[in-house]
């Protein structure tokens, strides 16, 4: 595995201003950093220092996945529209499914994900528990078309992805192998050396019902968590919401209409009112499938979440401007009091125990004040509906809840038979009877993981790789390159370090020290072994670690030895 490059030679075109297209520190060090360049958006080539490092990370993942009993293969990318049809999946994926017609006019999609391939792959082969359980992975390109791909390859339209997928008798045999994953995963995330944490979360467009998100933690996330000193997290999304009221705030009382002109928001109601947030209930409307008006009511001050809304009523969706003229009512003082016929009024269970609320009278400029549910109105449905925030209390413990930004790597479904049911995927069981499969499936993003690592190791000069997912371990830089004494010894400690087994590079270029050091740090090489004049002639050379900007002159002769030590321990 030694590895030994030249500067001169390796296609790295660092670049010495912040490229304008860049929206976060991953993506303005991976184009810096000659690392990645831009094909259209979402969609990268990846230059040969990103591809070492993606190399690493795959491999790292594929040993994780080796040990549980995983067993790796390749599916195609380009798949036929049919069996997306019996999965449901063709008309369910929208837009974010890319989809391709051949010459002969059959349809099919770029894989974002391999479900239904490897689902008709087992169909046709597995017949007996005694085949079962199964476990299958492979490495490989994904495609989808993301309505804002966005900050460099955190959020691609084209991605790399390990993607697992298991097959069992019973629900037992899932749980087994879906927690070796997860310690798989956990595995992995220390590997790549990330500060990462697993929350419980939504399972999204894949289905199934158990599932947890493991979050890479950074201020660049685009998922916000909430976390508990007890060890729950949880992405707000799925997060279960126990919202803090203050009890009492509000008595009995009668039913009064107030005169509010102008007044469309809750912030300006309480201003109004000179309440808080707390009296006021908001109400957010949808609409069901079938087209029946749904009003949400939640404590003002909060968010609703669109995925629990969705949880409480299959198939809603929120009204948009032409649905309000539609149904004629007016969106800045909707309210659960006498709503239009057949209206469903669904309200978040923090609210029960409220017992008059503040709330928009269903005609514009007019509010009700002291509503009381049972009294004036009647609430259909109580749940949990909004989003979860800091400071609310832990479902688990009821502690006090602290927030914290994520990049989800990877995650881990329970699918059950979400797939092998209608896709006719079935085994004969041990007492002779015909079972659908229950399945799992298992994701890590190999080219967000890259990102996330930069996200985490960076300082103003660059990136900060941790040895496991660098490039290449070693830089060795010779300060001058000429006839002089200084290029030999670099260019022997750099055989030395190739020969102990180490990835290193040496950098031959005819320019300046502070160009040399630039790009070294830009770059992050683990460790830079720098042999300037003065030190050739005092018999030492300098060792930097990138990491901690430490500095250590050791002698010539046993450089390359210390080094190669000094990454070997730190390979992890
Ligand atoms: P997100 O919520 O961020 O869109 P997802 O939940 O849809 O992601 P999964 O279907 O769980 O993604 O895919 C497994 C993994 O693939 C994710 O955990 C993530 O690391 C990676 N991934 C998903 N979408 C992208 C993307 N657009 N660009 C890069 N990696 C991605
Ligand atoms: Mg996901």
């Amino acid at each position: 595995m030694a590895v030994a490059l030249t500067m001169s030679s390796l296609y790295a075109p660092t670049l010495k201003e912040d490229p304008s297209e860049a929206e976060v520190t991953s993506h303005r060090l991976l184009l810096r950093a000659g690392m990645v360049r831009k094909v259209a958006a979402g969609i990268y080539t990846f230059l040969p220092l990103a591809w070492r490092s993606i190399r690493k990370i795959e491999q790292i993942v594929r040993e994780e996945m080796d040990a549980i009993g995983s067993q790796e293969l390749m599916l195609p990318i380009v798949q036929p529209a049919e069996l997306w049809h019996e999965s449901g999946r063709w008309d369910l994926y929208g837009p974010e499914l890319a989809r391709l017609q051949d010459r002969n006019g059959r349809y099919f999609c770029l894989g974002p994900t391999h479900e239904e391939i490897v689902t008709a792959l087992i169909r046709d082969e597995v017949r007996s528990y005694r085949d079962l359980p199964l476990s299958l992975y492979q490495i490989n390109m994904k495609f989808r078309d993301e309505a804002r791909p966005r900050f460099g390859l955190l959020r691609g339209r084209e991605f790399i992805m390990k993607d697992a997928y298991s097959f069992h008798a019973t629900q037992a045999s899932l749980q087994e192998h879906y927690d070796a994953q997860a310690g798989a995963y956990s595995r992995i995330c220390e590997r790549l050396g990330l500060d990462y944490r697993p929350v419980q979360a939504d399972s999204g467009q894949i289905g199934g019902e158990v599932t947890t998100e493991f979050m890479a933690l950074a201020e660049s996330g685009e998922a916000a968590l909430v976390y508990c000193d007890c060890g729950w997290a949880a992405n707000v999304e799925a997060a279960e919401t126990v919202v803090p009221r203050s009890p009492g705030v509000t008595k009995p009382q009668p039913l009064v209409k107030v005169h509010t002109p102008g007044i469309r928001t809750i912030a300006e109601l309480a201003d109004f009112l000179g309440t808080s947030g707390h009296d006021t209930v908001k109400t957010m409307a949808g609409k069901t499938a079938e087209g029946r008006l749904v009003y949400f009511c939640i404590p003002g001050d909060r968010e609703l979440n669109a995925i629990k809304a969705e949880w409480a009523v299959p198939g809603v969706t929120l009204l948009d401007e032409d649905d309000f003229a539609a149904f004629g009512i007016p969106k800045g003082s909707l309210g659960p009091v006498d709503p239009p016929a057949d209206t469903l009024v669904v309200a978040d269970k923090s609210l029960e125990d409220e017992v008059a609320w503040g709330v928009g009278a269903n005609q514009n400029d007019y509010h009700l004040l002291g509503a009381i549910p049972g009294r004036d109105f009647e609430v259909e449905l109580w749940a949990d509906l909004v989003l979860a925030q800091p400071g609310d209390a832990c479902p688990v413990c009821g502690g006090t809840l602290k927030g914290t930004r994520g990049i989800e790597v990877s995650q881990v479904f329970q699918l059950g038979t979400r797939y092998s049911e209608p896709m006719g995927a079935t085994f004969t069981a041990e007492d002779g009877s015909e079972q659908p499969l229950i399945m799992g499936c298992y994701g890590v993003g190999i080219t967000r993981s890259l990102a996330a690592v930069i996200e985490q190791y960076n300082d103003e000069n660059g990136i900060r790789w941790p040895v496991a997912v660098a490039p290449l371990e070693v830089a060795v830089v010779p300060l001058s390159v000429g006839e002089d004494v200084v290029y030999p010894v670099a260019e022997q400690i750099w055989r030395e370090l190739a020969s102990a087994g180490v990835e290193v590079v040496l950098d031959d270029r005819d320019e300046r020290a502070g160009v040399k050091f630039a790009d070294a740090d830009l770059i992050g090489w683990p460790y830079q072994v720098v042999v300037g004049k003065k030190g050739v002639a005092a018999g030492v050379v300098e060792v930097k670690t990138r990491a901690t900007g430490e500095r250590v002159e050791v002698s010539i002769e046993e450089a390359a030895a210390m080094v190669a030590v000094m990454v070997r321990a730190a390979r992890g």
